[in-house]
């Protein structure tokens, strides 16, 4: 009975984001494959693993819509922290009051249970991209690809249906669980504390503490599957051993600051948006919105849509750990 559930459940989600991709009718008999395949419950990294690392293989949805359907994401790497991790405090006093805490997010969304932060685990994952949209961006050098495009605006939606998906399973498997950046009580972002413009959770930092990766000059976070990525993540009332950070420094995978070389991102920034004092996300903001009218009137992407990613392409540390 759970089990039909869960089952249906899923295609509805899958359906509905499916026909919204105009993929619904090519899509009925993987989805429902796969669906057959899902888990009935997760309950360890293991299990939480799989789960996330087949929806990505075979969701449809992860898909850039182009006419060759190409996949926005290749594999992911998943990684746990603690709730009462200290570094999460740390986050919050150093980036500002406005910044969530787990067990902030997960009362938000909880007022009703009772929940300390050591009993929460954080589940944080990274989506590479694939080497055919880094190597359409890598050619590039003022104008950004379609295909990076494409991938950062239907890549991102499927992520937030991921992010879903993986609350959604904890949850019908007894762990109430919350994935931060779509929750309702997140706003886009705010502009105080020391470092301007900044989310109420970060994705970058949730995956930090979850020992995927550290910040490179241009602040994107290299991982053993390089930069081109995007990161996302989901807290949970579960105890899911952490995963070890092999990093003492925020900095250790990133040529610049380890060994004084490299700044290619600085070159291949598009926006004179990185130095050597690292990076101005005001400069990129403004950079990326310059990329909304081509995205929208050249290439038809729907109102909103942009890219840029030169400093994740081209770059040494691009799909691997440079140092
Ligand atoms: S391109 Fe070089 S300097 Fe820039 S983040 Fe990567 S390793 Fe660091
Ligand atoms: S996203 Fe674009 S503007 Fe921003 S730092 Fe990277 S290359 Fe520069």
């Amino acid at each position: 009975m759970r089990l039909e559930v869960n089952r249906r459940k899923f295609l509805r989600i899958s359906a509905k984001t499916a026909a919204i991709a105009g993929l619904a009718g090519a899509a009925r008999n993987p989805l429902e494959a796969f669906a057959s395949e899902t888990p009935v419950k997760v309950g360890d990294a293991a299990s939480i693993t799989s789960l996330i690392t087949d929806y990505v293989a075979k969701a449809p949805t992860n898909s850039i819509r182009n006419a060759e359907n190409e996949k926005a994401w290749d594999e992911p790497l998943v990684g746990f922290s603690r709730g009462d991790d200290p570094i999460y405090q740390f986050y919050k006093e150093d980036i500002g009051s406005f910044y969530w805490t787990p067990i902030e997010i997960f009362k938000l969304t909880f007022p009703e249970i009772t929940a300390k932060s050591d009993e929460l685990s954080i589940i944080s994952w990274i989506l590479p991209h694939t080497e055919s949209i880094k190597a359409d961006l890598r050619k590039q050098t003022k104008t950004p690809s379609e295909k990076w495009i494409r991938a950062r605006t239907y890549g991102g939606q499927f992520i937030d249906e991921l992010c879903r998906y993986v609350a959604d399973t904890l949850i019908k498997s007894g762990y109430p669980a919350v994935a931060p950046s779509v929750s309702k009580s997140n706003q886009i972002a705010t502009n105080g504390g020391k470092y301007g413009m900044a989310s109420q959770w970060s994705e970058r930092h949730a995956a930090y503490a979850s020992g995927l990766g550290t910040f490179g000059l241009c602040d994107g976070l290299i991982t053993p599957k390089g930069k081109a990525i995007r990161c996302a993540s989901v807290v949970a009332r579960i105890n899911v051993p952490p995963t070890p950070r092999p990093y003492k420094d925020h900095h250790a995978y990133c040529l610049h600051y380890a060994k004084g070389i490299c700044g290619m991102c600085i070159t291949r920034c598009a926006g004179s948006a990185v130095s050597s004092s690292g990076h101005d996300k005001k400069a990129c903001a403004a950079q990326c919105m310059t990329t909304n009218q081509y995205a929208e009137k050249q290439l038809g992407m729907p109102k909103g849509a942009y890219g840029c990613g030169f400093c994740q392409t081209g770059v040494p540390c691009e799909s691997r750990i440079p140092v």
